[in-house]
């Protein structure tokens, strides 16, 4: 068995619309297509084809909670919920952070994209509010604290789908 985690997805392919892309992912053959819209993340999903993390956020001055000086906050969140106006886009400079907790998937259900085993992983970004879950690259045996590192799915290799975030440890 590999010390790195292989997906295995079928490409999915994108069309853009405006400013948002709609995702056609064949999970289930061509037939079984499955349509969505990332709308307002799109710029998320076009960050990771470029291998940037991007988050939101709040930086509306008559916010009750963030009074214009939010915190970054991943997944990102088009809209905030305090003050519900737009929130705007700020890149991850430094992609690093702990294993906050995770859980050791040694059988996936059906549609699992990620070949097990392999380890689920809350991750503490450094300098981002909230709490983001992916999967590790390493099958090394690991404990909460490891520092990780973000990887990205660019190029060809791009799933178009949160599958293109994944960690390895730093
Ligand atoms: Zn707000």
């Amino acid at each position: 068995m590999s010390d790195k985690v292989r997906l295995q997805t079928t490409p999915a392919t994108i069309t853009e619309t405006g400013d948002a892309w709609i995702l056609h992912l064949p999970r289930f053959g061509e037939e079984g297509t499955h349509f969505h819209s990332y709308g307002l993340l799109t710029p998320y999903f076009k960050g990771l084809k470029e291998g940037r993390l991007l988050g939101t956020r709040c930086v509306c001055p008559e916010c009750p909670i963030s009074r214009g000086d939010g915190e970054l906050w991943l997944p990102p969140r088009a809209d905030c919920p305090d003050c519900h106006q737009p929130m705007v886009w700020e890149e991850v400079e430094k992609p690093e952070g702990y294993v906050y907790a995770y859980t050791y998937v040694e059988r996936g259900g059906t549609g699992l994209e990620i070949e097990c085993p392999y380890y689920q992983i809350d991750v503490k970004l450094d300098g981002v509010a909230s709490i983001v879950k992916s999967y590790l690259l390493d099958r090394k045996p690991i404990k909460i604290g490891d520092r990780v590192r973000a990887r990205f799915r660019t190029g060809s290799e791009a799933t178009h789908t949160c599958l293109d975030l994944c960690w390895e440890l730093a």
